[in-house]
């Protein structure tokens, strides 16, 4: 009994690191989220920048379009300036000749102020890819990284599991089931100790005729609130390479005498 106990305890420990490593796969490193997050920031800021240039872009084509049709308009009102006779009508050409070409250079200046800022927002653009691929290759790296490092989790992973074997295959299989039910059952942990009749996995109280019989430690229990195997810390201390702390000698003499 006392075998079946030392091995169950064993058994728990090597679960609860193999369950330590499962999760610590499962952990995207911090260092690779910021990048990540980093790298979708600066995707982001070049998608706005190079909507900006659109729209710039859209707007110089149609102050050209508008230009094109002005230029004409002004070549044929400057043709028809040869032909006009009347005074009147000449005046009226001349002043919408000087119309035209009024809007027309305050168009020629629009679309040199927009070439001005494009140029600019090209330029930017041009460093925020450079930063872009910056972050791309750290990205790389650190993913490489996590990678490499979940590689050697599954490899400490081997190495534990196989250790896991040779003690479960000295535990009677229906303890064994019995663990491994009640590990599925209490995430992860299903054998605790119990010192001063409280138990390690619910922290509540053991009534005092059951942990008489488990400091007596003849038998496999079960805390009556958790339902998890339990087992008298102090008789295994030895296997648990501590020693339990705050153990009230007073209490244990009066509830029955320890093997120890
Ligand atoms: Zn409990």
């Amino acid at each position: 009994m006392r075998e079946d106990i030392a091995n169950l305890i064993k058994l728990q420990k090597v679960d609860l690191e193999i369950l330590a490593l499962d999760r610590e796969k499962e952990n995207c490193p911090e260092s690779l989220l910021a990048v990540e997050k980093d790298l979708a920031a600066k995707k982001e800021e070049i998608m706005k920048l190079e909507k900006e240039i659109e729209e710039l872009k859209y707007k110089k084509r149609s102050y050209e379009d508008e230009l094109e049709q002005e230029y004409q308009r002004l070549r044929k009102s400057q043709n028809r300036l040869m032909e006009v006779k009347a005074q009147r009508e000449y005046q009226a050409l001349l002043k919408e000749i000087e119309e035209i070409k009024k809007a027309n250079k305050l168009r020629e200046e629009e679309i040199i102020n927009i070439m001005d800022r494009l140029e600019k927002l090209n330029a930017e653009k041009e460093q925020l890819v450079e930063e872009l691929h910056e972050l791309e290759t750290k990205v790389a790296e650190e993913r490489a990284k996590y990678e490499a490092k979940r590689e050697q989790l599954d490899e400490q992973r081997r190495v534990i599991w196989e250790e896991r074997e040779s003690i479960a295959k000295n535990i009677p299989t229906s303890l064994l089931k019995r663990y491994e039910f009640i590990k599925t059952r209490r995430n992860g942990l299903a054998v605790v100790g119990v010192i001063n009749a409280i138990c390690d996995g619910c922290h509540m109280n053991i009534p005092p005729q059951l942990y008489n019989e488990l400091i007596r430690d003849d038998q496999v229990h079960e805390c009556p609130i958790c339902q998890r195997i339990i087992f008298y810390k102090k008789a295994y201390a030895e296997l648990l390479g501590e020693l339990p702390e705050g153990e009230g000698e007073k209490e244990d003499q009066a509830q029955a005498s320890s093997p120890k």
